[in-house]
């Protein structure tokens, strides 16, 4: 049923990442829950992947069983749209374009999956991804018969880069997203996809993407956590995404953080809130850098960085 020692390097826009020990490409949502039957069994640890585009994957593999839900299905129902966790963000969007469908613009060149996009509550130039979603189905599987279960956005309990989904999964109750309805309204087919395309290049040109990266390595700083000097100093620089923040990638450049680097990992120049992938980094080489930059910002400007990405 498995594959047996698949490099999760090839599975990481880091390019980063050693073995996974059993790895599954689940094409339904039955596969997923016999897969978990037998990982139960076996006493193994499972890991939900999308797009492997928010993970730092470790250098000495994943002892367990590695999930990616294949389910890429995207229908139409009336202004509705219903998308299969394993669709890509660009293969949502290019079927809004296809539909006429309008809302998702915000979201041209988010890369990932709508499950980890969902997750994560992925939000770029003011958009969220909870804004237009309806509802949401998910695989309960810490009960001991797993469960499926569709929650209404209100119950998905969605925050600045979170859902209940990422809650639970903390508190050691996994859940496996299916599939998803948001709700878009018609629009004009030439104006959404100019909206996408002016995203896709605004990133084209601040974000490093020549380069193995992972995106925004910190999150941005809620201005509520700044000292009145370090607000003073930088206002101009603050923005609104979603509440007001101060971006990472500010403190970084004044704090003369660019091209740190260690091994192969560095902060990019181009934005220095990504840390790239030069050739052959390493997840060490990657935490050490990030150690780097934590220490400079907390002692420069008092401000405890929280990661955004996700350490496997
Ligand atoms: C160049 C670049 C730019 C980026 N820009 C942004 C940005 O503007 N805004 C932003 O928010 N993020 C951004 N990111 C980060 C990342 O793209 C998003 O967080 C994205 O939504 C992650 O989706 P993914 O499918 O790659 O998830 P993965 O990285 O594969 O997984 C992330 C988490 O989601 C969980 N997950 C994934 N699918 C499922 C599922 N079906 N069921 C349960 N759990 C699941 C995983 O277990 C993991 O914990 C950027 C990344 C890159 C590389």
């Amino acid at each position: 049923m498995f594959e047996e020692n698949v490099s999760l390097s090839k599975y990481s826009n880091y390019k980063i990442g050693g073995p996974a020990r059993y790895f599954l490409l689940a094409d339904n949502a039955s596969q997923i829950t016999d897969a978990i039957a037998v990982a139960k069994k076996e006493k193994l640890p499972v890991f939900i992947l999308g797009g492997g585009t928010n993970i730092l994957f470790s250098d000495k593999g994943f002892n367990g069983l590695v999930i990616k839900p294949n389910l890429k299905a995207i229908k139409q129902q009336g202004n509705m749209v219903h998308v299969g966790a394993g669709a890509s963000v660009a293969e949502l969007l290019e079927f809004t374009v296809e539909k006429k469908l309008s809302g998702f613009e915000w979201a041209g060149g988010l890369p990932g999956t709508v499950g980890g996009a969902i997750y994560g509550n992925a939000g770029a130039f003011g958009g969220e991804t909870k804004d237009r979603l309806v509802d949401v189905m998910s695989l309960v599987t810490s009960n001991e018969r797993p469960e499926i279960k569709l929650r209404a956005n209100k119950d998905a309990q969605f925050s600045y880069r979170s859902s209940i989904f990422k809650e639970n999964n903390a508190a050691g109750k996994q859940e496996v997203i299916l599939s998803a309805l948001f709700k878009l309204e018609p629009g004009n087919q030439e104006k959404i996809k100019a909206a996408i395309e002016e995203k896709k290049q605004y990133r084209i040109n601040r974000q490093p993407l020549e380069y193995p990266n992972i995106g925004s390595i910190f999150k941005n700083v809620d201005v509520k956590k700044l000292s009145k000097e370090v607000t003073k100093r930088f206002k101009e620089k603050i923005k609104l995404d979603p509440f007001p923040v101060l971006p990472t990638a500010v403190l970084n450049d004044a704090a003369g953080l660019k091209n740190t680097r260690c091994g192969d990992a560095m902060v990019s120049p181009k934005h220095p809130n990504f840390i790239v992938n030069m050739g052959h980094a390493t997840e060490a080489d990657v935490k050490a850098v990030m150690a780097i930059v934590c220490s400079k910002i907390r002692s420069e400007f008092g401000v405890i960085l929280e990661q955004e990405v996700i350490f496997v």
